[in-house]
């Protein structure tokens, strides 16, 4: 067995266009275009130090498929797709629905493959075919809701890879841990009154999107508890991601119990992130990884996956991923971050006071999730 390890050349060939960063540029307006954060060299480079750092020969690659209308179906409504589909035939593409979502022409296909990309890893890892797996897909997807695109993502890609795995391997109760420093929104939106899914995001306090994310945010109806957030102050480092994974993320995953863990993989609050204000370095990264990996060892017979969501330091997302894809894999190949030596000592990088006192308020919320049954 191994790890499994989704990538597909396109990924890197979804074109986000130019861009005044996250804006889309006018000129006399005094937006001078240049290229968009959501641009293919974070990925492609985490994929290249992947081969060059010889981490690949040990991975199992497994070729994502194009997400079916059925399968999207499962988290997204026909007139999200008809839309998408419509823009993605013009001749330079659309917006996957808020502005900030774009995509060229046949920008539907390779959103597509990314779900696809999600959904193959899991299965691969439903059907025992892989211990574990990556999924290092693009464009994004935490963002997107079930009626449109959202912040850089066209399709949920974990949520539509849940739905996947329930509909077609029997999962019942999963849980999805998203790292990605914003919001994971859309995630939050789909499984909101499920009381078999667990959805737990760590962020930026409210970043994106404005006024989403907040402790009170804790589902509804017979999902009540099954809906866990950590809204983490600026400045936040590896300190304080550590003890939220000690004293929130693991306790509500030992309540509730999952069959599956899936974990929204952002790198974007690594410390040299330009989209947000976080301090993480490959080394908690590196923990992180492991502490869930423990987690589902003991949970669900080390069920788990991961799929990529944010990152857009180019030069530090690659070491940020590779850590994560070594630690499933549990190798530790011959390529060190050139980074942490700097990075890891950066003042700030303990928690602080005012870091612990949110992740003191969550850990009482962790304690109220609905245990297994
Ligand atoms: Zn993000």
């Amino acid at each position: 067995m191994a790890t499994g390890y989704v990538w597909h050349e396109l990924y890197g060939w979804h074109d986000t266009g130019t861009s005044a960063g996250f804006v889309y540029g006018n000129g006399p307006a005094g937006l001078q275009p240049a290229l968009h954060y959501e641009s293919p060299d974070s990925k492609t480079r985490l994929h290249e130090l992947v081969a060059v750092s010889g981490v690949a020969d040990g991975l199992m690659a497994l070729r994502p498929e194009r997400a079916t209308d059925e399968e999207l179906l499962l988290v997204h409504d026909r007139a999200h797709l008809e839309r998408v589909a419509a823009e993605s035939r013009l001749p330079k593409g659309g917006d996957a629905g808020d502005g900030f979502s774009p995509f060229g022409q046949g920008g539907d296909e390779i959103a597509r493959l990314s779900a696809g990309g999600a959904i193959a890893a899991t299965s691969a890892v439903l059907e025992g075919r892989v211990d574990n797996a990556y999924a290092l897909v693009r464009p994004p997807g935490h963002h997107a809701l079930p009626h449109m695109g959202m912040g850089f993502c066209i399709f949920a890609n974990v949520a539509v890879a849940a739905r996947v795995a329930r509909a077609r391997h029997g999962v019942g109760r999963l849980a999805v841990v998203d790292w990605d420093v914003h919001h994971g929104n859309g995630t939050q939106a789909i499984f909101y009154d499920d009381p078999d899914t667990l959805a737990i995001s760590i962020h930026q306090d409210n970043w994106f999107p404005p006024d989403s994310g907040h402790l009170r945010e804790r589902g509804i109806g017979a999902g009540e508890g099954t809906t866990l957030n950590v809204p983490l102050p600026p400045g936040s480092g590896n300190g304080a991601y550590l003890a939220v994974m000690e004293q929130v993320v693991v306790p509500a995953l030992e309540r509730f119990r999952p069959e599956l863990i899936m974990v929204a993989c952002g790198f974007d609050a690594n410390v040299l992130d330009p989209l947000a204000r976080m301090m993480v370095t490959s080394t908690a990264y590196r923990a992180m990884t492991g502490m869930l990996l423990d987690t589902a060892a003991t949970l669900c017979d080390g069920r788990i996956v991961f799929s990529h969501e944010g990152g857009y330091s180019e030069v530090y997302v690659p070491f940020c991923g590779l850590a994560v894809i070594e630690t499933l894999a549990g190798s530790k190949s011959s390529v060190d971050d050139p980074f942490a030596g700097l990075l890891d000592g950066i003042g700030g990088q303990a928690l602080q006071p005012h870091q612990a006192a949110v992740i003191a308020e969550a850990a009482a919320l962790a304690g109220d999730v609905p245990p297994a049954r």
